[in-house]
Formats: structure tokens, sequence, C-alpha cells
């Protein structure tokens, strides 16, 4: 048996393969069939282009159909797919290149000129273009391929993808995903959030992450069902296309923009079943507002590149905000102490996970994999969470972001919670900096709702007699902003470098 991932997808295509799969901003449709001869030409023109099995296919690209057809079609000829963050510099994307050593590398035309020697001198053999409209080198040569192409027989345990972390805590890594890891993950997720052919999913994510890469557009292949393709985030264009959608999925940067929008509210939604949100966590005052204002309950689920989803909070039945739910059929989620010993519930430790989703290891990183996983086969995911009597996991931060100040732990979102219910606060993020007598001390950046005044002195003071003195910032800030990347992840490490002053 076939077991590329790609075989399965082509097995859960719908009969009627003229059924629309997507439908962009613009209103041009793509069915099934498209999909499956866009990725036949995709596979032959690799195939003609002399790649072999195994070899990575790098693409930095603005999102486009196009893109994702090449995503499909690099699996499809049992290639290894390698997408990259399109923000990413020149200098950023030598490391990328180097450590990827892609044998293809697809770009926007307009960086082609500035990559050509790059690719030169790191021996990567092949550079095409594909701009935002689906138009380039690389689409001659696909266009010009033929649509009859048989799926290239993997194993399951052989590589599908390489993809890198989003570099939130370092510098990115590259994780090894197999056929296995992207068809169990895809499979759980279609059954658990109840996906059916007549859904309709908006997909206004990137695709250069496993968000919109893999979770959205999996769940649609592998129900048969739908999506509207939008560029990005643009809420006016959301708001119109909503009425149309019955899933959405989105880091919390998508509902929080949506409700900055006066107007926005259950009117926009007549035929939505499910709001999913993941990525970075989301605020319980974003739960409640857009509860209050849409009506909907929005389901959080936690992941990441490693391992997929892992934890998600139910489909039917209460979702609790400030949890990322129970850990998905097939995925075993364990909380520990430093050690390694299991914790009882209710305790706080380092999460880890174990399952068919989680990754090979990371690329070129063998000391590294070792160092991450226990002897017992255990993913030690650097996330710091927690399990309720119910069996709701949270996650309450990074083992990175843990502050130690003078010997003792603090767990950042302790302290970002109560800064967060003072009224006038719209968020916070707390963190440590060098302290001469302590090691760390904790300082918080605050930021505050539009129009509200807030003062240090009243943080302290509400602070006060809520923490014990230790966990209490000896240093806050007020920015007008957090420091967040694409994906709606607060950036810590920015953060600490920018408030490296030593303390007197
Ligand atoms: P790097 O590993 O390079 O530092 P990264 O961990 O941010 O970057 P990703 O794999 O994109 O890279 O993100 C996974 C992380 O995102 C998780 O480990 C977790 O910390 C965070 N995350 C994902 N979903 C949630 C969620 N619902 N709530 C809280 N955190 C989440
Ligand atoms: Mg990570």
């Amino acid at each position: 048996m076939n077991e590329n991932f790609f075989a399965i997808i082509e097995a859960r295509a719908p009969t009627d393969r003229d059924q629309i799969l997507l439908r962009t901003a613009e209103g041009v449709t793509h069915s099934y069939q498209d999909m499956l001869d866009s990725t036949a030409r995709v596979a032959n023109a690799l195939a003609d282009l002399g790649l072999n099995v195994g070899d990575r296919v790098s693409a930095q690209l603005e999102k486009s159909v196009e893109g994702l057809w090449l995503y499909l079609g690099v699996l499809r000829a049992g290639l290894v797919f390698h997408p990259l963050n399109p923000a990413y510099a020149l200098d950023e994307m030598r490391y990328f290149l180097e450590n990827a050593a892609p044998a293809l590398f697809v770009c926007d035309p307009s960086r082609a000129d500035d990559y050509a020697p790059l690719c030169r001198e790191l021996g990567v053999e092949k550079l095409l273009t594909l701009d935002a409209n689906g138009r380039g080198t690389w689409f001659d040569t696909a266009a010009a391929a033929s649509s009859q192409c048989a799926i290239a027989p993997r194993a399951a345990d052989d590589l599908a993808a390489l993809l890198y972390s989003s570099g939130t805590t370092g510098r990115p890594k590259g994780i090894m995903l197999t056929h296995r890891n992207l068809a169990s993950n895809a499979g759980v997720l279609v059954d658990t959030w109840g996906f059916k052919t007549d859904d309709v999913l908006l997909h206004a994510l990137p695709i250069y992450h496993v968000h919109g890469l893999f979770v959205a557009i999996h769940c649609v292949l592998m129900s048969g069902s739908s999506m509207l393709w939008l560029d990005g985030l643009d809420v006016a264009l959301i708001r119109r296309l909503l009425p149309e959608a019955s899933v959405m999925m989105g880091v919390p940067t998508y509902y929080t923009r949506l409700l900055s929008d006066p107007d926005f509210g259950a009117s926009d939604c007549p035929s939505m079943r499910l709001f999913i949100s993941g990525s970075a966590p989301l605020l319980k005052e974003t739960f409640i507002e857009f509860r209050d204002r849409v009506g909907h309950d929005i389901l959080e689920r936690y992941g990441m590149s490693e391992t997929g989803m892992n934890t998600s909070n139910p489909l039917d039945g209460e979702r609790k905000p400030g949890t990322v739910g129970f850990p998905l059929r097939g995925t075993e989620v364990r909380i520990t102490d430093s050690q390694g010993a299991a914790l009882p519930v209710g305790e706080i430790g380092e999460l880890q996970v174990r399952g068919d989703n989680v990754f090979k290891g990371y690329w070129g990183m063998p000391e590294k994999t070792a160092a991450d996983f226990t002897d017992d086969g255990w993913f030690i995911t650097g996330d710091q969470g927690m399990i309720d009597g119910e069996g709701y996991v949270s996650i309450v931060g990074r083992s990175k972001d843990m502050v130690i100040t003078g010997g003792l732990n603090v767990y950042p979102k302790e302290v970002e919670l109560l800064i967060n219910d003072i009224p006038g606060v719209l968020e916070s993020a707390v963190f440590g900096v060098p302290h001469p007598d302590f090691g760390e001390a904790v300082v918080a950046a605050v930021v505050t709702e539009a129009g509200a005044t807030v003062s240090v002195s009243q943080i302290n003071d509400t602070l006060y007699d809520k923490l014990a003195r230790f966990k209490q910032p000896k240093k806050i800030e007020f920015l007008d902003a957090l420091p967040r990347n694409a994906m709606g992840k607060v950036q810590k490490k920015q953060l600490r470098e920018e408030w490296n002053e030593p303390f007197e």
C-alpha cells in the first residue's frame, strides 16, 4: 500500500471531482479535479527537472493557489516540502537554504536576482519563480507538464515536509515531518471538529506555517469540503465572505481584529458553526467578548510545528476559556517535573506528548533530537502546562520564558493574568531580565485599552496582596502594543533584548 499522504488525499477526494475545492476572494473557483490535474503537472515538472525522491523543495512565496498546488505536488512526487515566511530577509534566508540544502528553490520574481548568487554559492542548483498571482518561471514549467502522473510510493515513515519552527525562542529549527505525521493528525482533526463535505472553511491564514498549511488545508482535503481562499487578514473582506462560510480558523489576532470592528457581530455569521483559534494563547477576554457579541464560543486548540495538533477543546461540550482542551485521539499528554516524573492533576510542569503526530526529529540536529525525547519516546515540548480534574489541559507558558529569580520559579502567565484583570489593561507580557542580585528579575510590559489610563502604582497596589513579593514585577512599562510575529506570538525574546539595561 502506498502510504504517501497524497494517496490518502486522493482517496478522500469527493467522487464528484467537479466539486469546488476552493474559491478565491475574486470569485475564481478550482475543483478537486483541478487540484488533481495541477498537482500531477507539478509532480511531472519536478521529475523533469531531475529531482529525486527525498529532495527538498524550498518555497518562499506570497500566498497563491499555485503555491498550494506546489505543496501538494511535492507530496505527490515523494519530495519534501519546505515552506518559508516571505518576510524573511536575504541574510536570514542564507541560514534556511544552507540548512535545508534544497534541490529547487522557488521564490518571488522580485527577489530572484538577490537570491541567484546565494543559490550558486550554496549549491542550490535550481531557482525558479512564482509571484502572488501564481505566475513566473515555475508556473511556466509546471503548466507545460503532463497532467497524468502516478503518486510516488512512500512509506509512512518517509519525510513529507521540512518545517521550520517560528523562531520564538531562538533560531528556527528544521522539523522533519513524515507522511504518517501529516495523515494521522489530519484524520483525527476532521473527526474531532466534525468536518463534513458541505463545510466551507474561511482560509485567511498564511501557508508557510503548520496552522494554515496543514491544519486548515488538510481538514478540507480530508473531508472533501471546500474553502474560501483569502490572501490574509483583511477584516472587511473576511466580513464580506463570512456569511458563506461555516468554519473559520485563525490566530488570536484575527479574532481581536474582527472584534475591533464595532459593526462585526452575529449577523455576519449566519451559517457559521465553528471558530477555531490557535498558535498563540487566546485571552479569556477575547473568548468572552466573542461569545457576547457573536454568540460563539471560540474553540481553542494547541499544537506546534513538531507535533501538529495535540489537544483541542471539544466540538460538543464545554469549551473552557484559558484551556486548550483535551488530548486528541491517539495523542498522549502528560505533565512532568524537570526530572521527567509524572505530576498529579492540577500541578504545573513540563508538557510532554507522544503519538503518531510527533515528528521524526530535528533536521541535522541529532543531539537536540536526543535531548528533547525521553527514553520511552515522549517529546519534551518546551511548553509548561497543567491538566485539571476534568482533563482540560492549560498552557502556562514556555519553559524558556519561566523566570528564575533568587532561585524561585515565576510563571509569567500567573502575573500576566492578574495584570490583565485590572480595569483599563488590555494585555501584558511578563518576562525576566538579568539582575545582579536575583539572577533574573520579573518585569512587565503592559498595554492599556484605548483611552484608558492605568498607572504603575495602581498595578503594583493590585499585585501587592495577590502575589508573593518575588513574583511582583520590579519594573513596569507601558507599550502601545506587544511585539508579535505574523502568527500572533508575543516575541518575548525581543522584549528581553530591548529591556536588557542592567538593574542598578
Ligand atoms: P520556536 O520553537 O522556534 O521557538 P515556536 O515554538 O513559536 O518557535 P511554532 O511551532 O510555530 O514555533 O509554535 C508552537 C508553540 O506555539 C507551542 O509550543 C506553544 O508555545 C505555542 N502555542 C500554540 N498554540 C497555543 C495555544 N493555543 N495556547 C498557547 N500557546 C500556544
Ligand atoms: Mg517551539
